[in-house]
């Protein structure tokens, strides 16, 4: 194996651990996965994630069948295979189950909120999905719906799912999108968050968009264009005339019927 592999393999090991050691993944949950040449390097089933070694982790191709190694796959597998199909930009898709994220999935409370300047700068808006049955094609398919809009996503009464141009970048993701939610979480037991003016918001998309970090943006509750096609704050990435905002990638029907397909052949545990 190459230098660059065992690097990489020992940042996908660092991640897994992180997520343990930080408590957002108890016993065996959670899940990581990356591009590895026209493959993916992903987490077995069943053991923990502070655990893991690297003789563990699993190759499988893009439609889940194994390459190398001796574990069976997550049963999240298709849930990544769905993402990397309709992103070709992303590298690495980080799941697990952030108590304060999976707080507020579990109330059925998205964090759209404009409140804090860092996740309006960096991610925008933190989308929730619809109910999925873990393990199912339920989940590949709410996902589908909503991360070509976003890096960072909730899964409703289950967790959260971060991607990004790597694997520490999705992680940290994973790590901003948590603290945000405890900070949501600490305003709202003292009397409830100030969201940010539009002005405000304006003023963050432009530093936003200035700095280069336009991208993928959900829309936000400040301006109530949660999911449409246009914005109406200033420099947001969903404005028409800005090309950010395409996750790029295959006709969504078709991605979510892959998806099932890949379920339905491949239902592991
Ligand atoms: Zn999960």
């Amino acid at each position: 194996m190459s230098d660059v592999d065992n690097a990489k393999r020992r940042v996908f090991l660092e991640v897994c651990h992180r997520i343990y050691r930080k408590g957002f993944a108890a016993a065996n949950d959670g899940n990581v996965s990356c591009r590895w040449s026209d493959n993916f390097l992903t987490t077995p089933t069943g053991l923990c994630k502070g655990d893991l070694k690297n003789d563990d982790l699993i190759i499988v191709d893009s439609q889940g069948n194994i390459v190398e190694g001796k574990l069976k796959p997550s049963s999240e597998l298709p849930m990544h295979l769905a993402i990397y199909r309709l992103r070709p930009d992303v590298q690495a898709v980080v799941h697990a189950h952030p108590p304060y994220c999976t707080g507020f999935a579990t109330a059925g409370i998205p964090l759209e909120q404009c409140v804090l300047p860092e996740i309006v700068m960096t991610l925008g808006s933190v989308p929730l999905t619809r109910y999925g049955t873990p393990s199912t094609e339920e989940i590949p398919s709410a996902i589908s719906e909503v991360i070509t809009k976003s890096d960072a996503v909730l899964l409703a009464n289950h967790g959260a799912v971060t991607v990004g141009k790597d694997l520490m970048n999705a992680y940290y993701k994973l790590e901003r999108i948590e603290h945000f939610a405890h900070i949501l979480f600490i305003a709202r037991q003292l009397g409830g968050e100030v969201r940010l003016s539009p002005e405000q918001v304006s003023k963050l998309y432009e530093l936003r968009r200035e700095s280069g970090a336009a991208g993928l943006n959900a829309g936000c509750i400040t301006c109530n264009t949660l999911f449409s096609d246009e914005c109406g704050v200033q420099g947001c990435a969903l404005k028409k005339d800005d090309d950010a905002g395409s996750g790029g990638g295959d006709d969504l029907n078709s991605i979510i019927q892959a998806a099932r397909n890949i379920f339905n052949n491949k239902r592991r545990d």
